[in-house]
């Protein structure tokens, strides 16, 4: 029988929601790869054992993880049922609707009958009364925002969710979604966008919305995949993400990145951490950001991300060799030489170039374009 750490809490820091009470941990642990049924079910489970002991009270799902869709969330109920469930009150459980889960019209998007169907089938699968955070996947462009977000709403006053997420919208988009939300008494809690050293298009307002607006920010894939970090610098591993038919790390992403990843990698070995350890607590010096949502494939990989919290802090020489790398046009004002002055996350990092992904950037555009 497991028996969680009596020492869970006494390091891993807790930041709140944004301007809400509900505290996250500074890294969540996300199951969209690893905990599916074509994974090894006592590894996922050795994964979300470990994440609790080291103070991981968050555990992230979707209906459609896996593969196929629906396992993970199946072999998390298992696990619930097998370890977690005497800590369920210690657990912030969340789950989202809005991509592919189910043949005809009503098995994607963001209309009502999808959101409210999904998560009744993810409770049954998780074997749950409720999940603590219940999020709209993805806007939907062909279903007022009116109807997503009252289905959000609904799913609280049912008390089948805790709390609303949205994730993957565009600043314009989230800026109203809040405001729907707040009219009908059920504020957004959350927002979860992909958000890496790769990837940096919420620096381009969605943050800014998200301060104004009091919503936390929980940023996924933080380590684009597992491109940020040292795996990837001598070739494509077997078994790793890159190498699988089912992930969504395609070997050709791989080369391209190579060149920044070496020179970061020196940056970090510098600072006595891995990659992937400062590509995360680079995204947590920022006090806009609640929590990082990490993926691992073995309980070395999570041990390893917990660690990084160990230097939290940066020196403005080191942010600025990091923005000399990343930034596209490196011949820009970034370089320069910096004092040694150290950046905690209270201070917030200075405006950014973003690189926006297309489907945000043309769902904002479409999104202005309506009114
Ligand atoms: P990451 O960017 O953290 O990538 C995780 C992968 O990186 C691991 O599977 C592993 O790959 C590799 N990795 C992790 N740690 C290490 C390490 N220390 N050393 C070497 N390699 C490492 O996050 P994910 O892309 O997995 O996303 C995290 C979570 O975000 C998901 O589980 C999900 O909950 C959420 N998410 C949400 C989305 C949304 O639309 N809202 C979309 C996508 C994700 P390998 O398997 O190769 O070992």
């Amino acid at each position: 029988m497991y028996i969680a750490d009596e020492n869970r809490y006494a390091q891993m820091p807790y930041y709140k929601c944004g301007k809400w009470g509900l505290k996250l941990p500074a890294i969540s642990l996300g199951l969209w790869h690893n905990f599916g049924g074509v994974d090894v079910f006592e590894n996922g489970r050795a994964m979300c054992r470990r994440a609790f002991d080291l103070g991981i009270t968050h555990f992230d799902l979707a209906n459609n993880y896996g593969p196929p869709p629906g396992s993970a969330e199946e072999n998390f109920g298992k696990i619930m049922q097998l370890d977690l469930a005497p800590y369920r009150d210690e657990l912030i459980i969340s789950t989202k609707a809005g991509y592919l889960m189910w043949p005809g019209p009503y098995g994607e998007w963001g209309s009502r009958k999808n959101l409210l169907s999904s998560l009744n089938q993810s409770l049954k699968r998780m074997k749950l009364d409720y999940v603590d955070i219940f999020y709209s996947h993805r806007p939907d462009p062909n279903t007022p925002l009116e109807e997503t977000m009252m289905a959000l709403d609904q799913a609280i006053r049912q008390g089948k969710a805790l709390y609303a997420g949205i994730s993957n919208y565009p600043a314009p988009m989230a800026a109203e979604a809040s405001k729907i939300l707040k009219e009908l008494g059920t504020p957004c809690l959350i927002h979860q966008p992909k958000y890496s050293m790769f990837e940096r298009w919420v620096e381009g307002g969605l943050l800014d919305v998200l301060e104004k607006e009091g919503i936390g920010c929980i940023p996924f894939s933080p380590l684009a995949q597992g491109l940020l970090t040292d795996k990837y610098l001598n070739g494509i591993p077997e078994g790793s993400r890159a190498a699988k038919s089912w992930g969504f790390l395609k070997p050709e992403q791989v080369e391209p990145a190579l060149e920044k990843v070496k020179m970061l990698n020196k940056i970090a070995l510098k600072r006595g951490q891995t990659l992937a350890q400062m590509a995360l607590v680079w995204l947590l010096k920022d006090s806009r950001v609640t929590s990082v949502l990490i993926g691992a494939s073995s309980v070395k990989q999570l041990e390893d991300n917990v660690a990084a919290l160990n230097n939290l802090t940066f020196t403005t020489s080191e942010l600025n060799q990091i923005e000399l790398i990343l930034s596209e046009n490196k011949s820009q004002e970034h370089h320069r030489e910096s004092v040694e002055k150290v950046v905690t996350r209270n201070e917030r990092s200075s405006g950014n170039i973003p690189s926006r992904s297309d489907f945000i950037k043309n769902l904002a555009k479409r999104f202005d374009s309506r009114e």
